[in-house]
């Protein structure tokens, strides 16, 4: 089964250290789901706006890359059953005492990652410059070096970078916003869908799913 998925988006998908292979929460989680399903993994990393055109291209057979179910990628591709629920925030620097939501981010340049869920809710900013990025670490980049007032991503990847590299520069605010739920993709009609699901319910019952999930985001809330 081949995989794709966009590598910088910890602590989804991000390379091990020192190394090029990946991990992370979608990583060991679609290795799992494999397994049961009789399939050897191979993971394929490329960008995430090129993700949904390799699926329906035939160059991967599932995306698991943190993508959000939303209408306009239902049209497109087919998605399992919600694994993850997301959520994004607003991120800017630490010093900035302005900005306490979204609603503060009118007319202000705000960084985000190219083709998702982040680039369109800061579309929706009314007078925002949006800047979109390859990756995420490059908006949140933008924003250490001024160039942008405020990140808009996906929560669970915005805190864990606070624990990291963020927490030197940069802080969150706000609310999270739109409950996301994430799925993996698989082209339309596929009957790798079903499959994943069954797994995914196997794992879910077996409690694999629940210990992976606390090995990545500590207990659930
Ligand atoms: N969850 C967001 C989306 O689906 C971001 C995913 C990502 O950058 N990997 O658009």
């Amino acid at each position: 089964m081949r995989v794709g998925t966009e590598p910088v988006f910890a602590p989804f998908e991000f390379p091990k250290e020192g190394s090029k292979d990946l991990t992370g929460f979608d990583i060991e989680l679609i290795e799992a789901l494999g397994k049961k399903m009789g399939y050897k993994v191979e993971i394929v990393s490329m960008g995430f706006d090129a993700l949904i055109p390799a699926l329906n291209s035939g160059n991967i057979d599932v995306v698991a890359a943190g993508m959000s179910i939303n209408e306009e990628r239902q049209k497109a591709v087919t998605f399992s059953e919600p694994y993850y629920t997301s959520g994004l925030i607003v991120m800017v620097n630490k010093d900035n005492n302005e900005v306490k939501s979204v609603k503060d981010l009118e007319g202000k340049r705000i960084a985000c990652q190219i083709g998702t869920t982040g680039e369109n809710k800061s579309r929706t900013v009314e007078g925002a410059k949006v800047k979109a990025f390859n990756t995420q670490d490059e908006a949140s980049l933008e924003l250490k070096n001024g160039g942008a007032d405020a990140v808009i991503g996906d929560a669970p990847v915005i805190e864990y970078y606070m624990t990291k590299a963020g927490k030197d520069f940069a802080k969150t605010v706000g609310e999270r916003m739109e409950a996301e739920p994430y799925g993996i993709a698989v082209k339309k009609g596929s009957k790798l869908a079903g499959d994943l699901n069954k797994a995914l319910a196997e794992l879910k019952k077996s409690g694999e799913y629940d210990k992976l999930y606390t090995k990545w985001f500590g207990e659930k809330k």
